[in-house]
């Protein structure tokens, strides 16, 4: 890698560091071991003592910063428990938004929810003393192009199975998605309520299907709930926590916030408004991000459920809505907190020249003057 200093270049090479500062003396340079060898005397010195030069392109500040952030290791005592992740996955009008409306219902004080147009839902719950996120997702889509782009925001997967309808396509296509991610799965069967309920039929379809019961022996908890009566939403969340105290979930609330872009849009009067997950850290009003091509400093940070309370900061597995991004980030892109927003912007920069670039096929279209002339 150059430029490089004459001991690294020394260290790189094997050469002793006195017989290159001889070449580079009979060349007329007097170099002490902390000087900056560019390409080119690099290239002369190996070419005079007979070694093959491997110029290593230098990182990006992209690949410094960020892989710097991906490599940090928490060690355990800056480790703290988290709360769950949950997402909601299952075939269409099985309840998963209903269900999901059940338990904000019934754990939070909700003011007037809504005020923005949300297709992905993200909340955060009291149960106890304790808290779970929710992840909505409209469909699979969103759940698979998440992890297709690195970004694994789900740690338990609950697949809302309608009892009267049992495992249709969709189920079916849930349960590959979250073996596939390797999260634990615990079964909703809902809709019990409903008279054409037929639970054992749901669960016998689920056991084909590699979702062995707890009750039948197997290792997966299934809970029988109703989203209209409300019928065993309280042990679904008792579930997901002891599901969660297995795991333990844990992450280093004093670092710099890294996560997720949910989803977000251009709202016309207060610029772009993004929804954005925790995974690690805490993400703070003041910070600065760079999330995809975008970047910006979060101006302000908004409660998911209560759109109007605005927070401070936002701890791990916490979804918050924020303002402040340049542009709207794309759904799935995972956001990094930085010191400097001159590397924020650097990378958004590159990486949406870079995104330019594919997108005209990875050549750049050349127009002469003469083609200019010939139209
Ligand atoms: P999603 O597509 O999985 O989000 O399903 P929805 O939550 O939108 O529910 C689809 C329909 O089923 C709606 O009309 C709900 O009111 C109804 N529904 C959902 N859960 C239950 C339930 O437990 N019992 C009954 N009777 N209806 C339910
Ligand atoms: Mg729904």
């Amino acid at each position: 890698e150059l430029p490089c200093t004459l001991r690294e270049f020394s260290e790189a090479t094997g050469l002793p560091v006195q017989s290159v500062q001889r070449t580079l003396m009979g060349l007329g340079q007097m170099v002490t071991i902390n000087a900056t060898l560019d390409a080119e005397t690099a290239e002369l010195l190996c070419a005079e003592h007979g070694i093959d030069l491997k110029i290593k392109e230098p990182e990006s500040i992209e690949d410094t910063l960020l892989n710097q952030i991906d490599d940090m290791v928490d060690s355990d005592e800056d480790l703290v428990e988290r709360p769950p992740v949950v997402t909601f996955l299952g075939h269409v009008d099985h309840g998963k938004t209903s269900l999901l409306d059940k338990i904000i219902g019934l754990n939070v004080v909700s003011g007037e929810a809504g005020g923005i147009t949300q297709h992905i839902r993200a909340y955060i719950v009291d149960k106890g003393d304790k808290k779970i996120s929710f992840v909505d997702t409209p469909g699979h889509e969103a759940f698979t192009e998440m992890r297709a782009r690195g970004a694994n925001v789900t740690d338990i997967a609950v697949l809302i199975v309608a009892a009267d309808d049992g495992v249709m396509p969709q189920t079916e296509e849930a349960i590959s998605h979250a073996k596939a991610a390797n999260v634990p799965i615990i079964v909703a069967l809902n809709k019990m309520d409903v008279p054409g309920a037929n639970p054992d039929k749901a669960l016998q379809q689920l056991s084909q299907h590699g979702l062995l019961p707890a009750e039948w022996g197997g290792d997966v908890e299934v809970v029988k709930t109703s989203a209209m009566t409300g019928e065993g939403v309280d042990t679904l969340l008792e579930t997901i926590l002891l599901t969660s105290e297995i795991h333990e979930y844990k992450a280093n609330p004093n670092r710099q916030a890294v996560g997720v872009c949910l989803e977000a849009e251009q709202e016309s009067d207060r610029g772009v408004l993004a929804k954005l997950i925790v995974n690690n850290g805490t993400l703070k009003v003041g910070d600065v991000v760079v999330c995809g091509s975008t970047f910006g400093r979060i101006k302000a940070m908004y409660d998911t459920l209560n759109p109007r309370v605005r927070l401070e900061e936002a701890p791990p597995s916490t979804p918050i809505n924020v303002t402040g991004f340049d542009e709207a980030p794309a759904a799935g892109e995972r956001f990094y907190v930085l010191n400097d927003i001159a590397d924020a912007r650097e990378i958004a920069e590159m990486r949406s020249h870079r995104s330019r670039e594919q997108q005209l096929g990875g050549h750049t279209v050349k127009i002469s003057f003469e083609d200019f002339q010939a139209r």
